[in-house]
């Protein structure tokens, strides 16, 4: 059975992650525990990496603006667990779990046609933003740590352009409806850093969990303002 990583990595170099100092290291400051269900003794274990090897599929968004969503799966089991151990529990050794499995989903929909291959143009990967403050207070951002983690994987021809920055004014979007997200959130997404992906460039935009698609809406938006069209949405979970 292989792990998500295992699927992408040559046994040897997932070997050579696993092992040696830095996995020394990562012992002594993290606890051993599985990030999908706890099961200790292991970091990722194998019933949490095969939940996480699934093909992708495309969402419906509740919300207009957002371009063709894929996500690697529901909200739900091993994907939810993770993305709280992530963003909560400082378990920033996950994102190199979430960036194999957008790797593996972004190959996926390059075999189904859905993204152009690797050949024929660069891929930028544009993470969805997040607040600031909140992300700082996680110990950095793992949408941003799993972009480079994915990029990482997917080769030289893939870029990560962390751009987007969300305004400040902006409320926490726990318990509003998709009306209510898709207005809290209107032209408060801003893109801060020139230039951007080159013209030619497959971009896609990326992010943990998509709820209603009212992120992926503004950020799209925003965007498009500054020239820049986001050919499809990847999310790790979606919520449905
Ligand atoms: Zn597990």
């Amino acid at each position: 059975m292989l792990s998500t990583a295992d699927a992408i990595f040559p046994p040897g170099r997932r070997a050579l992650r696993q092992s040696g100092p830095m996995r020394a290291l990562l012992d002594l400051v993290l606890p051993l525990e599985c990030g999908g269900c706890r099961q200790p003794g292991t970091r990722w274990c194998v019933g949490c990496a095969q939940q996480l090897s699934s093909e992708p599929f495309a969402l419906r968004t509740r919300v207009a603006g957002v371009p063709p969503a894929w996500s690697t799966g529901s909200y739900a089991g091993a994907r939810r667990a993770m993305v709280i151990a992530a963003k909560e529990r400082g378990r920033r050794d996950l994102t190199q779990e979430i960036g194999c499995a957008w790797a593996l989903a972004v190959q996926r929909l390059r075999e189904w046609g859905e993204l152009d291959p690797a050949e024929l143009t660069p891929l930028c990967l544009v993470p969805a933003p997040s607040r600031g403050r909140a992300a700082r207070r996680r110990g950095g951002d793992p949408v941003l740590r799993a972009a480079h983690a994915c990029a990482l994987q997917l080769g030289a021809a893939t870029a990560v352009w962390p751009a987007l920055r969300v305004a400040s004014g902006v409320r926490d979007s726990v318990g509003l409806s998709a009306d209510q997200r898709v207005a809290n959130l209107l032209g408060r997404v801003l893109v801060t850093e020139r230039p951007g992906p080159s013209a030619d460039a497959t971009v896609v935009l990326v992010d943990d969990v998509l709820t209603t698609g009212a992120t992926a809406a503004a950020s799209t938006a925003a965007l498009r303002l500054h020239g820049v069209r986001v050919h499809a949405v990847l999310v790790l979970a979606a919520v449905q």
